[in-house]
């Protein structure tokens, strides 16, 4: 009996064996951390505010990371990622995790939860003043990261008690063996940045930082790791030589420990193609398990990536997007992971998503109110997970394994195709007729100058603001009063007029030249076009992480873009009708509209962006018509599309870009002005766009930087106006009168006094009325000292 026990067990396992080599893993890079009803913000919230304790966060914390590894195992996704929760940021855990905080932090004695929101967003309380560290976009999402700040004698020490460590257990307790996430070396590095008054090179303390890898890693294997993942996105860059010559001691390394002391490694790439640095991955990578990389944003990577790999590294294909909310098409997927399969065999490929689910809202089970026909296109996280896991089995064990899902797929894709609502025949005729004339204004700068000084009569030094006014408790009372329903569309209205008309009468009396009409009746800059626009959908729960508990909800570009009637006009004629001096129209341009959506994944974001322009054209054209003279098209996000690589990529982009600004503000006679707006300084690498956009004049954030940064204008000989923001508005400081004066001596070093504008950096929306006026007044009053002097 024993010897027949132990023959069917050696069997069985035997088949357990192959199985599992035959078979094609589902894999999980990351999942969103907020929770369905953004938990997790109002935890941490609650506990910024005093109102939650240290522990009753941490417990939310951890029913979180269990709820949301059980949704994947249930999901049946083989690898499902630990340490991908964060509590502010993920970067920022590393950070705390080597112990790489500036003193400035460390030296207080916080507890450790409260040392890491210090440095999220700063600490003021208890007699410490600390700003936080410097947070920037996460690659090109709208993720934001707390960068890594180095000292000149930086040292790095593991964490007792390492977040990996911890969190593996965690769910190894609860029955889910998972794949720890860490950053890799190269990459933490890479992100960050000397501290202020250093000088430190970060990729140069490269080889004090692998011991703690080291550690770190081999504590995760004697707690169970089998596998770890191990993300390297810089490998998307254009990189400089040192940081590509610093993958090789670093994974020499690291991968010696494999299988010994240390876990297989999984090496990730997202957000880009890596075949620039192939050669990188060749000499240097070619030791970890497994590299993945993002085969939804660029398939076309696959065979080079495969014949880059070694001779028994494992693929991963990043096939099912982390980036957007559209229903796999699975079909499509399932191809390219079959020819992976072809090639390498089904035991060196995994499926997995193409980056971390952090970019996607959590469950398209909250959504309500979305109709029945475009919900069926849509997947968000944990939908997401399903599809991962089906892709896998159809190429484990063939496609008829998972039958009705992949027909049930394949209907949704199509359904979406030959949708009404996809389709607009009217917009792509109007697409197939727009003209490169469409795109230019009708005369050159200097004639239009000359036109619209006729028309405004404006004084040197003119004053204007960015367009928003402080967004009070009243208005946002009132607007959600209207959404429910429990004020008429008619006392609404009344109200937005009477707020119209106290910003018209506060521009009066701060004696600003041309205003604007504050904006009260928009909820935000992008949403309230889209509710405006056909081809848009919104959601009610699809919120994703900004930054720390920052989310937003991007509305979903669905169809053909096309604007059903005019969406500002009411407003800005009213505020016209109301105020004696030129009133500034008010919009938010294309690729803004596009960049800060989820866009359509079934045509080109040019296509999308010319859409947008062809229906905020028609809008500007109609602001003229109803006597608005000045038109201020805000392209905050125009940067942030720039691709990651230089070259011709980015070329493409900007001129697809700079086209669809172009189209949508061309439309207008020469006496009527138009404006842009950047809440951003750093353009130099991007000059050439910006001056091709041609407006008539431009506003950008200036406040806090260099005024040598404006030396590009005179440098490349701008012709058109230029209003660099005087003061910050993102604090409610209140700059003093001489402070704006010296800052427009500065900016006058580079600019001429017939060129520039008076302004603040951005809109006011976030700041009180207090010291909106207080600061508004000195600003006037400085304009007006520079007028009298020319
Ligand atoms: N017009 C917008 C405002 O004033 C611009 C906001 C922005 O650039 N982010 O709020
Ligand atoms: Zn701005």
């Amino acid at each position: 009996v024993a010897n027949n026990l132990r023959a069917r067990c050696e069997e069985s396992n035997k088949h357990f064996v192959e199985k599992v080599a035959k078979m094609v893993q589902s894999s999980v890079l990351g999942f969103p951390r907020m929770g369905k009803l953004r938990d997790l913000k109002k935890a941490t919230e609650a506990y910024w505010g005093g109102k939650l304790s240290k522990d009753e966060l941490l417990a939310e914390g951890k029913r979180l990371r269990l709820e949301h590894w059980k949704i994947q195992k249930n999901a049946g996704v083989d690898v499902i990622p630990s340490n991908d929760f964060a509590y502010y940021d993920h970067v920022l855990d590393h950070i705390q995790m080597f112990n790489a905080i500036p003193e400035r932090y460390s030296k207080h004695g916080l507890h450790t939860l409260d040392e890491y929101f210090a440095m999220g967003r700063g600490h003021q309380k208890d007699g410490i003043d600390v700003p936080s560290l410097e947070m920037v976009k996460w690659f090109d999402s709208n993720y934001h990261y707390v960068k890594p700040t180095l000292q000149d004698s930086q040292t790095f020490k593991l964490s007792d008690d390492p977040k990996p460590i911890r969190h593996f257990k965690e769910a190894k307790d609860a029955g889910i063996v998972t794949r720890p996430v860490i950053l890799g070396p190269v990459s933490f590095l890479h992100l960050g940045k000397a501290d202020r008054n250093q000088t430190v090179d970060p990729i140069s303390l490269l080889e004090k930082l692998l011991p703690v890898y080291e550690e770190l890693l081999k504590q995760l294997k004697s707690a169970g790791a089998e596998t770890v993942q191990i993300d390297e996105p810089v490998l998307v860059f254009d990189l400089p030589a040192k940081i590509r010559s610093a993958f090789k001691p670093a994974y020499e390394k690291l991968t010696a420990l494999q299988g010994s002391s240390g876990p297989q490694l999984v090496l990730t790439t997202y957000f880009g193609d890596v075949v620039h640095n192939l050669d990188v991955v060749k000499s240097s990578l070619q030791g970890t398990y497994a590299f993945h990389v993002d085969l939804v944003r660029n398939p076309e990577q696959l065979d080079k990536v495969m014949e880059s790999l070694g001779p028994k590294q494992v693929l991963s294909a990043g096939v099912v997007d982390g980036r957007n909310i559209w229903k796999n098409n699975m079909k499509k997927s399932i191809e390219i992971v079959e020819s992976a399969i072809q090639k390498l065999g089904k035991e060196r490929v995994i499926v997995g998503t193409s980056s971390s689910l952090l970019h996607t809202p959590h469950t398209l089970e909250s959504e309500k109110n979305l109709d029945a026909e475009v919900r069926d296109w849509f997947a968000f996280a944990s939908e997401k997970t399903k599809e991962v896991a089906i892709i896998a089995k159809a190429v484990t064990d063939g496609p008829d394994s998972v039958r009705s899902e992949l027909d049930a797929n394949a209907k949704s894709l199509q359904s979406r195709a030959t949708s009404k609502r996809t389709n607009n025949p009217d917009v792509k005729k109007r697409q197939e007729a727009v003209t490169k004339e469409m795109h230019e204004r009708k005369s050159g700068f200097p004639t239009r100058y000359d036109a619209q000084k006729k028309q405004l009569n404006l004084p040197l030094f003119p004053t204007t603001t960015i367009g928003s006014f402080p967004q009070t408790k009243d208005i946002r009372i009132m607007r959600n009063k209207f959404t429910k329903g429990e004020i008429t569309p008619k006392e609404y209205e009344e109200f937005i007029e009477k707020e119209i008309r106290d910003v018209v009468a506060i521009q009066d009396e701060l004696q600003l030249d041309v205003y604007v009409h504050g904006e009260p009746e928009r909820n935000d800059m992008v949403q309230y076009f889209g509710e405006r626009l056909d081809g848009y959908v919104f959601t009610t729960h699809a919120w994703v992480q900004s930054y720390g508990s920052r989310c937003v909800r991007p509305p979903i570009m669905v169809g053909d873009v096309s604007r059903p009637a005019p969406m500002t006009v009411k407003e800005s004629k009213y505020a016209a009708s109301v105020s004696k001096k030129p009133m500034k129209g008010m919009l938010t341009g294309p690729i803004t509209c596009l960049r800060w959506s989820f866009p359509r994944d079934d045509v080109h974001q040019s296509v999308q962006a010319q859409q947008l322009a062809l229906a905020l054209r028609d809008e500007v054209v109609d602001l003229e018509k109803a006597g608005i003279y000045v038109i201020q098209v805000d392209e905050p996000a125009l940067r942030e599309g720039l691709p990651l690589r230089a070259g011709s990529e980015r070329e493409k982009y900007l001129s697809w870009a700079v086209d669809s600004f172009k189209l949508s503000t061309a439309g207008v006679e020469d006496s009527t002005q138009i404006h842009s707006h950047f809440c951003y300084s750093e353009f130099q690498d991007f000059f050439h766009a910006i001056a091709a956009l041609d407006a008539d004049v431009l506003s950008i954030e200036n406040s806090k930087s260099d005024a040598k940064l404006l030396k590009v204008f005179i440098d490349e000989a701008y012709p058109r106006h230029i209003g660099p923001g005087v003061y910050d508005i993102h604090s409610p400081r209140v700059p003093s009168e001489q402070e704006i004066k010296d800052r427009v001596a500065e900016m006058l070093q580079y600019l001429k006094p017939d060129q520039l504008w008076v302004n603040p950096d951005c809109g006011l929306k976030t700041r009180g009325w207090k010291e909106t006026k207080e600061a508004l007044s000195n600003m006037v009053a400085a304009a007006q000292a520079y007028r009298q002097q020319h």
